[in-house]
């Protein structure tokens, strides 16, 4: 079986309602960059792919940075004179800015003030906060509750601690007939936070657990990393493999009701980014496809000049641009099973692409081959489409000169992929294509 056929069986429903449940269980752990939260994530999605962990030690020089102490946190609270927990951690992990140093104090108002964040516009909602690369300690609050405090003396408990310790991610690699490679990579370092980061945790984890049984072209490399400090360790450590990545994306935000967008590859022109751009062109859907800008997610690390991956990111609705984005309003019902399956499908058409776009050569190149007499008209004249395919087929042989590929075709012709893909295969059964070698230069 391979990638064509996963994509016409597999009910995309079913795995939406999958990833919901997968992102329902991972939710409540407390994540962080580095910490028993992310060793924890890793092994619930060891249950569907069979993940290699690493763990690389606090201290580890990659590039300009340093891998930073490990953090971990047991309990934290604000009590008010009464000993009431007014802010408690059990209620939710971001009520705790992450990394922050472990402290036990005593507070007045006002220096309490002075670690407490808020959204004022969301009154309602708690905001995320960390603090990686400065010891700080914080609270996040709604600001509701925050207008509520009173002037008395607070009890302040941090019970974390930043020692020394690793920096843990998840690698899962599949391997293809082809040492060339697909990398698929997401973060997996927020607390619970659905779209932006569980989303694509989940998509990522059952695109590698239905990938894996297949025949396939490519090599299949999956990620999951604590954000920016993840992707500039991974890098470091793979320097001298990284010519092997021929496409990539970065897997995020792929859970929310918003439209497709697509931020390009630095390159602006590989063929990741025709694959996703002829993909949701072909989707029925309005989209965005925006070009690439330095600033978002792990694509920052992998379209560095010293790199220069064709890597991008497809997603839904991009980071600060919906409101519920980095506060506890990305919550559960924040992602959806309709838009989880169809972010899904979007991934799996678009590595159905990769996959197929092959060039071929037209072995009847001498005027157009009489298709009557082979029974193609007939073949296909019968089926829906039938004048669609007839013109695809005009059309790949046409351009199956050695120099295009089926999504250069796809493209010029106007059609979709998957139809030129079929009637590539038709013509093929019938002796008027031949693929070329992939390494041959015609
Ligand atoms: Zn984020």
């Amino acid at each position: 079986m391979n990638i064509t056929d996963l994509k016409t069986t597999l009910n995309s429903n079913d795995v939406g309602h999958e990833m919901c449940q997968l992102i329902a269980e991972l939710y409540p752990i407390c994540r962080s960059i580095t910490g028993n939260g992310f060793r924890e994530t890793l092994s619930i999605i060891k249950r569907h792919i069979p993940l290699k962990v690493h763990e690389v030690p606090s201290g580890t020089k990659v590039f300009d940075w340093t891998v930073p102490k490990e953090w971990n946190i047991k309990d934290a609270y604000v009590k008010n004179s009464r000993g009431e927990r007014i802010i408690d951690f059990r209620n939710s992990n971001l009520h705790v800015v992450s990394y922050s140093v472990p402290v036990t104090a005593k507070a007045s108002l006002a220096e309490l003030k002075e670690h407490l964040f808020t959204l004022p516009e969301r009154p309602h909602w708690i905001p995320y906060r960390t603090s990686y690369y400065s010891e700080n300690w914080g609270f996040c609050l709604s600001h509701k509750k925050f207008l509520e405090l009173r002037d008395e003396e607070y009890e302040v408990c941090i019970d974390s601690s930043l020692e020394n310790g690793h920096l843990t991610y998840g690698e899962f690699y599949l391997e293809g007939k082809s040492k060339d490679e697909v990398l698929l990579s997401c973060h997996a370092c927020h607390p619970s936070l659905c779209n932006d980061n569980l989303s694509g945790v989940a998509l990522a984890a059952f695109l590698a657990k239905h990938l894996s049984p297949l025949s396939l072209r490519y090599s299949y490399r999956f990620i999951f990393i604590p954000g920016t400090i993840g992707s500039i360790t991974w890098l470091c450590s793979n320097e001298s493999q990284v010519h092997k990545i021929k496409h990539g994306l970065v897997v995020v935000c792929v859970g929310d009701p918003g439209q497709s967008t697509y931020k390009k590859s630095r390159r602006g022109d590989a063929e990741i980014d025709r694959a996703v751009t002829h993909v949701l062109q072909h989707s029925g859907q309005d989209y965005e496809i925006e070009d690439f800008f330095p600033y978002g997610y792990d694509e920052r690390q992998y379209c560095s000049p010293g790199f220069n991956l064709p890597v991008g990111c497809l997603m839904r609705t991009p980071h600060g641009r919906y409101p519920e984005y980095h506060t506890s309003a990305d919550n559960l019902d924040f992602v959806r099973p309709e838009y989880l399956a169809d972010s899904f499908s979007k991934y799996l058409a678009v590595l159905n692409v990769l996959e197929n776009n092959k060039k071929y050569l037209n072995t009847n190149p001498k005027c157009e081959p009489q298709l009557g007499k082979r029974g193609l008209y007939t073949a296909i004249g019968g089926q829906t489409g039938g004048k669609v395919n007839q013109l695809a087929m005009l059309w790949v042989l046409n351009l199956s000169d050695g120099q295009n590929t089926l999504l250069d075709i796809a493209d010029r012709s106007g059609l979709p992929f998957d139809v030129i893909k079929r009637v590539a295969d038709m013509l093929l059964e019938h002796d008027l294509l031949q693929e070329c070698r992939e390494t041959a230069k015609v």
